[in-house]
Protein backbone atom coordinates (compact mmCIF):
# COMPACT_ATOMS: atom_id res chain seq x y z
CA UNK A 1 0.00 0.00 0.00
CA UNK A 2 1.29 3.66 -0.73
CA UNK A 3 0.70 6.49 2.43
CA UNK A 4 0.52 9.75 1.88
CA UNK A 5 3.35 11.30 4.31
CA UNK A 6 5.76 14.42 4.14
CA UNK A 7 3.91 15.38 0.60
CA UNK A 8 5.15 12.18 -0.42
CA UNK A 9 3.40 8.48 -1.44
CA UNK A 10 5.63 6.50 0.26
CA UNK A 11 5.22 2.17 1.00
CA UNK A 12 5.01 1.22 4.72
CA UNK A 13 8.53 0.48 4.90
CA UNK A 14 9.76 3.87 3.49
CA UNK A 15 6.87 5.81 5.24
CA UNK A 16 9.32 7.07 8.71
CA UNK A 17 8.95 9.99 10.85
CA UNK A 18 11.59 11.72 12.28
CA UNK A 19 11.96 11.08 16.28
CA UNK A 20 11.91 14.67 17.22
CA UNK A 21 8.58 15.34 15.48
CA UNK A 22 6.20 17.38 17.91
CA UNK A 23 3.60 14.95 17.73
CA UNK A 24 5.76 12.07 18.87
CA UNK A 25 7.38 13.97 21.74
CA UNK A 26 3.98 15.47 22.96
CA UNK A 27 1.61 13.11 21.66
CA UNK A 28 -0.55 16.14 20.24
CA UNK A 29 -2.52 14.48 17.20
CA UNK A 30 -6.36 13.97 16.58
CA UNK A 31 -7.63 11.13 13.83
CA UNK A 32 -10.49 10.16 11.65
CA UNK A 33 -10.77 6.24 10.24
CA UNK A 34 -12.73 5.56 7.13
CA UNK A 35 -13.61 3.39 4.88
CA UNK A 36 -14.52 2.72 1.13
CA UNK A 37 -17.79 1.15 -0.33
CA UNK A 38 -16.91 0.44 -4.27
CA UNK A 39 -14.20 2.40 -3.99
CA UNK A 40 -15.10 5.37 -3.08
CA UNK A 41 -14.38 7.34 0.22
CA UNK A 42 -17.99 6.91 2.67
CA UNK A 43 -19.03 9.90 4.70
CA UNK A 44 -15.64 12.37 3.54
CA UNK A 45 -17.43 15.43 4.72
CA UNK A 46 -18.57 14.24 8.04
CA UNK A 47 -14.95 12.81 8.75
CA UNK A 48 -13.71 15.82 7.60
CA UNK A 49 -16.17 18.31 9.54
CA UNK A 50 -15.07 16.16 12.71
CA UNK A 51 -11.32 16.56 12.14
CA UNK A 52 -11.57 20.09 12.03
CA UNK A 53 -13.75 20.51 15.18
CA UNK A 54 -11.54 17.92 16.94
CA UNK A 55 -8.57 19.42 15.36
CA UNK A 56 -9.50 23.16 16.96
CA UNK A 57 -10.23 21.96 20.10
CA UNK A 58 -6.63 20.39 20.23
CA UNK A 59 -5.12 23.93 18.46
CA UNK A 60 -3.95 22.31 15.32
CA UNK A 61 -4.18 24.06 12.56
CA UNK A 62 -5.33 21.73 9.45
CA UNK A 63 -3.38 22.69 6.92
CA UNK A 64 -6.06 21.68 3.92
CA UNK A 65 -9.96 22.54 2.94
CA UNK A 66 -12.82 19.91 2.17
CA UNK A 67 -11.80 20.00 -1.72
CA UNK A 68 -7.66 19.02 -0.71
CA UNK A 69 -8.99 16.55 1.56
CA UNK A 70 -10.96 14.78 -0.84
CA UNK A 71 -8.71 14.94 -3.39
CA UNK A 72 -5.99 13.48 -1.02
CA UNK A 73 -8.35 10.85 -0.43
CA UNK A 74 -9.14 9.80 -3.55
CA UNK A 75 -5.49 9.83 -4.99
CA UNK A 76 -4.43 7.47 -2.69
CA UNK A 77 -7.74 5.23 -3.13
CA UNK A 78 -6.76 5.17 -6.74
CA UNK A 79 -3.21 4.48 -6.09
CA UNK A 80 -3.92 1.86 -3.69
CA UNK A 81 -7.99 0.47 -4.66
CA UNK A 82 -7.07 -1.01 -8.22
CA UNK A 83 -4.00 -2.94 -7.21
CA UNK A 84 -6.21 -5.59 -4.81
CA UNK A 85 -9.53 -4.46 -5.91
CA UNK A 86 -10.29 -4.63 -2.02
CA UNK A 87 -12.22 -1.98 0.18
CA UNK A 88 -9.58 0.60 1.99
CA UNK A 89 -9.45 1.55 5.48
CA UNK A 90 -7.84 4.79 5.52
CA UNK A 91 -6.58 6.28 8.34
CA UNK A 92 -6.40 10.07 8.66
CA UNK A 93 -4.09 11.63 11.59
CA UNK A 94 -2.93 15.50 11.96
CA UNK A 95 0.06 15.94 13.67
CA UNK A 96 1.30 18.89 15.01
CA UNK A 97 4.76 18.84 13.63
CA UNK A 98 6.28 22.36 15.05
CA UNK A 99 4.47 25.15 17.38
CA UNK A 100 2.45 26.96 14.73
CA UNK A 101 2.52 23.92 11.52
CA UNK A 102 0.87 20.45 11.52
CA UNK A 103 1.35 17.57 9.29
CA UNK A 104 -1.51 15.46 7.35
CA UNK A 105 -0.76 11.74 7.29
CA UNK A 106 -2.44 9.54 5.56
CA UNK A 107 -2.33 5.34 5.55
CA UNK A 108 -4.22 2.83 4.03
CA UNK A 109 -4.84 -0.51 4.09
CA UNK A 110 -6.83 -3.45 3.26
CA UNK A 111 -10.40 -3.31 5.20
CA UNK A 112 -10.95 -6.03 7.38
CA UNK A 113 -12.99 -8.47 6.82
CA UNK A 114 -15.64 -9.17 9.11
CA UNK A 115 -16.99 -12.92 9.71
CA UNK A 116 -20.97 -13.36 9.10
CA UNK A 117 -21.24 -14.83 12.00
CA UNK A 118 -20.56 -11.33 13.83
CA UNK A 119 -23.92 -10.14 11.81
CA UNK A 120 -25.78 -13.41 12.14
CA UNK A 121 -25.28 -14.49 16.29
CA UNK A 122 -23.47 -10.98 17.52
CA UNK A 123 -19.93 -10.13 19.72
CA UNK A 124 -19.65 -10.33 23.25
CA UNK A 125 -18.69 -7.52 24.90
CA UNK A 126 -17.50 -6.45 28.19
CA UNK A 127 -17.92 -3.57 30.68
CA UNK A 128 -14.91 -1.60 31.51
CA UNK A 129 -13.59 -0.52 34.83
CA UNK A 130 -12.30 2.90 33.68
CA UNK A 131 -14.24 5.87 33.28
CA UNK A 132 -14.99 8.43 29.88
CA UNK A 133 -15.23 11.76 31.33
CA UNK A 134 -18.90 13.03 30.27
CA UNK A 135 -18.55 15.88 27.85
CA UNK A 136 -19.06 18.31 30.68
CA UNK A 137 -15.27 17.49 31.85
CA UNK A 138 -13.96 16.40 28.04
CA UNK A 139 -15.35 17.72 24.56
CA UNK A 140 -16.61 14.87 23.22
CA UNK A 141 -15.60 15.35 19.86
CA UNK A 142 -12.01 15.27 20.76
CA UNK A 143 -10.51 12.24 18.95
CA UNK A 144 -7.34 11.57 19.77
CA UNK A 145 -5.46 8.17 19.55
CA UNK A 146 -3.98 8.19 23.18
CA UNK A 147 -7.36 8.52 25.47
CA UNK A 148 -6.19 6.72 28.45
CA UNK A 149 -9.82 5.62 29.32
CA UNK A 150 -9.64 4.10 25.81
CA UNK A 151 -5.89 2.51 25.59
CA UNK A 152 -6.41 1.12 29.36
CA UNK A 153 -9.64 -0.70 28.72
CA UNK A 154 -8.32 -2.05 25.06
CA UNK A 155 -5.16 -3.55 27.19
CA UNK A 156 -8.15 -4.97 29.39
CA UNK A 157 -10.04 -6.43 26.49
CA UNK A 158 -9.00 -10.06 26.42
CA UNK A 159 -11.70 -11.71 24.16
CA UNK A 160 -14.26 -9.04 24.13
CA UNK A 161 -14.98 -7.42 20.68
CA UNK A 162 -15.35 -4.13 22.47
CA UNK A 163 -15.69 -2.70 26.10
CA UNK A 164 -18.48 -0.71 27.06
CA UNK A 165 -17.44 2.28 29.26
CA UNK A 166 -19.36 4.49 31.75
CA UNK A 167 -19.11 8.47 32.95
CA UNK A 168 -18.03 9.65 36.09
CA UNK A 169 -21.63 9.49 36.72
CA UNK A 170 -22.78 5.70 36.47
CA UNK A 171 -24.15 6.82 32.44
CA UNK A 172 -23.34 4.51 29.95
CA UNK A 173 -21.29 6.40 27.13
CA UNK A 174 -19.74 4.28 24.63
CA UNK A 175 -16.91 1.28 23.36
CA UNK A 176 -13.36 2.06 22.38
CA UNK A 177 -14.29 1.85 19.05
CA UNK A 178 -17.74 2.27 18.81
CA UNK A 179 -21.32 3.99 19.83
CA UNK A 180 -23.81 1.75 21.51
CA UNK A 181 -27.67 1.82 20.98
CA UNK A 182 -30.42 -0.14 23.35
CA UNK A 183 -33.33 -1.76 21.90
CA UNK A 184 -36.28 -1.86 24.85
CA UNK A 185 -39.90 -1.51 24.22
CA UNK A 186 -40.06 -1.10 20.67
CA UNK A 187 -37.92 2.04 21.15
CA UNK A 188 -34.05 2.78 19.96
CA UNK A 189 -32.40 4.05 22.32
CA UNK A 190 -28.77 5.99 22.10
CA UNK A 191 -26.80 7.94 25.06
CA UNK A 192 -27.10 11.34 24.65
CA UNK A 193 -23.60 13.59 23.17
CA UNK A 194 -23.41 15.30 26.62
CA UNK A 195 -22.62 12.03 28.07
CA UNK A 196 -19.08 11.47 26.48
CA UNK A 197 -19.63 10.04 23.70
CA UNK A 198 -17.85 10.38 19.94
CA UNK A 199 -20.52 11.55 17.68
CA UNK A 200 -20.19 8.34 15.85
CA UNK A 201 -21.19 8.85 11.68
CA UNK A 202 -22.52 4.84 11.65
CA UNK A 203 -24.47 6.44 14.79
CA UNK A 204 -26.17 9.19 12.78
CA UNK A 205 -26.79 7.23 10.29
CA UNK A 206 -28.73 4.35 12.01
CA UNK A 207 -30.36 7.26 13.73
CA UNK A 208 -31.51 8.61 10.45
CA UNK A 209 -32.53 4.64 9.30
CA UNK A 210 -34.54 4.09 11.90
CA UNK A 211 -36.39 7.15 11.78
CA UNK A 212 -36.67 7.04 8.32
CA UNK A 213 -38.83 3.58 8.99
CA UNK A 214 -40.50 5.18 11.69
CA UNK A 215 -39.54 3.55 15.19
CA UNK A 216 -39.18 5.41 17.53
CA UNK A 217 -35.68 6.74 18.74
CA UNK A 218 -34.74 8.76 22.12
CA UNK A 219 -31.13 10.21 22.56
CA UNK A 220 -30.54 10.62 26.30
CA UNK A 221 -28.39 9.84 29.36
CA UNK A 222 -28.95 6.14 29.80
CA UNK A 223 -27.74 4.74 33.34
CA UNK A 224 -25.22 1.62 32.64
CA UNK A 225 -27.88 -0.76 34.82
CA UNK A 226 -30.26 -0.27 31.95
CA UNK A 227 -28.10 -2.30 29.49
CA UNK A 228 -29.08 -4.93 31.20
CA UNK A 229 -33.33 -4.42 31.25
CA UNK A 230 -32.93 -3.79 27.40
CA UNK A 231 -34.07 -6.64 24.96
CA UNK A 232 -31.69 -6.10 22.14
CA UNK A 233 -28.29 -4.37 22.22
CA UNK A 234 -25.91 -3.34 19.33
CA UNK A 235 -22.70 -1.35 18.40
CA UNK A 236 -21.99 1.10 15.76
CA UNK A 237 -18.57 1.80 13.87
CA UNK A 238 -17.45 2.86 10.29
CA UNK A 239 -15.41 -0.37 9.69
CA UNK A 240 -17.90 -2.82 10.67
CA UNK A 241 -21.55 -0.97 10.59
CA UNK A 242 -23.79 -2.56 12.84
CA UNK A 243 -22.80 -5.00 14.85
CA UNK A 244 -25.42 -6.69 17.21
CA UNK A 245 -24.68 -8.05 21.02
CA UNK A 246 -24.83 -11.31 21.57
CA UNK A 247 -23.30 -11.37 25.27
CA UNK A 248 -22.85 -8.56 28.17
CA UNK A 249 -20.83 -9.91 30.40
CA UNK A 250 -23.18 -12.96 31.88
CA UNK A 251 -26.50 -11.37 30.37
CA UNK A 252 -27.45 -13.22 27.11
CA UNK A 253 -29.40 -11.36 24.35
CA UNK A 254 -28.91 -13.66 21.35
CA UNK A 255 -29.92 -17.24 21.23
CA UNK A 256 -29.58 -18.38 17.94
CA UNK A 257 -29.52 -15.52 15.56
CA UNK A 258 -29.60 -11.81 15.73
CA UNK A 259 -33.17 -10.95 15.09
CA UNK A 260 -35.97 -8.44 16.16
CA UNK A 261 -35.12 -4.56 14.99
CA UNK A 262 -31.47 -4.95 15.17
CA UNK A 263 -32.25 -7.34 12.24
CA UNK A 264 -34.76 -4.84 10.99
CA UNK A 265 -31.74 -2.30 10.92
CA UNK A 266 -29.34 -4.67 9.82
CA UNK A 267 -30.83 -5.81 6.57
CA UNK A 268 -31.57 -2.00 5.80
CA UNK A 269 -28.45 0.18 6.43
CA UNK A 270 -26.48 -0.82 3.45
CA UNK A 271 -29.31 0.42 0.91
CA UNK A 272 -30.15 3.53 3.59
CA UNK A 273 -26.40 4.61 3.71
CA UNK A 274 -25.97 4.76 0.10
CA UNK A 275 -28.82 6.15 -0.94
CA UNK A 276 -28.47 8.88 1.60
CA UNK A 277 -26.83 11.84 -0.65
CA UNK A 278 -25.05 13.31 2.45
CA UNK A 279 -22.70 10.38 2.96
CA UNK A 280 -21.59 10.93 -0.99
CA UNK A 281 -21.02 15.21 -0.54
CA UNK A 282 -18.27 16.27 -2.48
CA UNK A 283 -17.95 13.15 -5.04
N1 LIG B 1 -16.70 5.89 19.62
C1 LIG B 1 -15.37 5.88 19.58
C2 LIG B 1 -14.62 6.14 20.84
C3 LIG B 1 -14.68 5.61 18.39
O1 LIG B 1 -13.33 5.62 18.36
C4 LIG B 1 -15.43 5.34 17.22
C5 LIG B 1 -14.76 5.07 15.95
O2 LIG B 1 -13.65 5.38 15.73
C6 LIG B 1 -16.83 5.37 17.30
C7 LIG B 1 -17.44 5.64 18.51
C8 LIG B 1 -17.67 5.10 16.08
O3 LIG B 1 -17.66 6.20 15.21
P1 LIG B 1 -17.90 6.05 13.65
O4 LIG B 1 -19.26 5.47 13.48
O5 LIG B 1 -17.81 7.44 13.12
O6 LIG B 1 -16.84 5.13 13.13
Amino acid sequence: MLNYLAGQWLSDEEATINVKNTGILTGISVYEVLRTYNGLPFAAKKHFERLKKSADYMGIPLPINFDEFLELLLEGVKKNHNSSGEELRIKVILVQSTNNFSEIIVLYEELPKVSSDVYELGVKVGISKFIRPSAALVPSIIKIPGAPWKVLTRKAMGVYYDMLLLNEKGDLCEGTISNVFLIKDEKLITPNIESGILPGITRENVIGLAKAMEIPVEERTVKGWELFTAQEVFLTHTSAGIVPIRKIEDRVYIEDFADGITRILLDNFEGFIMTNESNWEGL
